[in-house]
């Protein structure tokens, strides 16, 4: 039988009368005041304005920032739960944020092969609580119902923090390192930074060089000094890739006792509990913490595949440990 037309014509006149006698309401409704929006103009601006309204921020923040207390490497979902916990615990610490990509968010903006929904094993479901994103409780584990929704509302909450500064694109392709011991033990003292597309171009472009953030914590002779607490790296860039794993394949050319374990295949139950437990102090290199599927590349864990409770909770974890080293 054919659909009938009238129904949908009565129902969209309905909808008209409906608008007609509704007053719409939105944020300009008390500057323009015409139907035809002809009232409507902007304030006038210099295009010089623009540029340093824009400018003159980001180079305050670069020379903020220069010395950081905490400098996170790879803004995912693990890089960012613990810059929240972080930045919320203590508002003192500088935190810098170090993302490759322009858009921050790493793999968390779908779940497992393009799908919509992100899965979360219980208890990480306190988390999705703590940042009021609604979910659906399905007994053992939740779901909300775009992982766009979990990794927007982190970001925001994240990017929200005073005492918080993203760089995004921009790559991480050294580690700073300083000689820490008697017996060549080797910190991590800062990480060196240049535009991803510069990193990029590197074997096409010469005269590039980097640029550094270093710790806080150094005199300038690049010594300790003993009255500070000396800063940290936290390490999230993912699983190996072009960009990924970056930090736990450099770590393995500074602590040469260390084996890069590599990512197992996939087991949910097994990658999950591994990446928390693999998350925090990384005992081999002084100052260095990891946490995400990084921790499954240093350490060998398994895979997870789509369910993304240990990239939260591993990173709550590393960020908690951080915390107690700056107590
Ligand atoms: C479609 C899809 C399929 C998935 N399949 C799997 C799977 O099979 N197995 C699995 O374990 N997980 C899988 N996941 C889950 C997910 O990708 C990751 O496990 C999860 O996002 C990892 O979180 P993370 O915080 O550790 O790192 P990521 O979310 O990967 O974030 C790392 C961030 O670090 C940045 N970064 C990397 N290197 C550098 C650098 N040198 N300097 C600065 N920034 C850097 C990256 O750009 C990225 O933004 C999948 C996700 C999706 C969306």
């Amino acid at each position: 039988m054919a659909p009938s037309t009238e129904v949908s014509t009565v129902t969209d006149t309905q909808a008209q009368l409906q608008l007609n006698s509704t007053p719409i309401n939105h944020a300009l409704s008390d500057v323009v005041k015409t139907d035809d929006w002809s009232d409507f103009a902007f304030r006038p601006i210099r295009e010089s304005t623009v540029s340093r309204a824009m400018t003159s921020r980001y180079f305050h923040d670069m020379d903020k920032f220069a010395v950081s207390d905490v400098i996170i490497v790879g803004c995912g979902s693990s890089g960012m739960s613990a810059a929240y916990v972080i930045a919320k615990n203590r508002p003192d610490l500088k935190i810098a944020i170090i993302e490759a990509n322009v858009a921050p968010g790493g793999g968390a903006w779908l779940g497992g092969q393009l799908f919509s929904a992100m899965v979360m094993r219980k208890p990480a479901d306190l988390f999705l609580k703590e940042l009021e994103i609604p979910f659906e409780d399905e007994g053992d584990y939740v779901v909300v119902k775009h992982a766009a929704l979990f990794t927007s509302t982190v970001l925001s909450k994240v990017l929200q923090f005073p005492n918080v500064k993203l760089f995004n694109a921009t790559a991480v392709e050294d580690l700073v390192t300083r000689p820490a011991g008697p017996n060549g033990e080797i910190t991590v003292a800062g990480v060196v930074t240049n535009w991803t597309l510069v990193t990029q171009h590197h074997d096409s472009q010469c005269c590039m060089d980097p640029n550094v953030i270093e710790l806080s914590g150094y005199k300038n002779d690049g010594t300790r000094d003993p009255s500070k607490k000396h800063g940290v790296i936290l390490s999230t860039t993912g699983h190996d890739g072009p960009f990924g794993a970056f930090s736990a394949k450099r770590i393995v050319a500074i602590d040469t006792n260390k084996k890069l374990g590599g990512m197992k295949g996939l087991d949910m139950n097994n990658a999950e509990a591994g990446v928390v437990k693999g998350a925090g102090a990384y005992s081999g290199v002084e100052s260095m913490y990891f946490a995400g599927m990084e921790v499954a590349e240093l350490e060998g864990c398994n895979r997870m595949g789509p369910t993304f409770g240990a990239m939260a909770v591993s990173g709550i974890k590393a960020g908690e440990e951080i915390l107690k080293h700056f107590a």
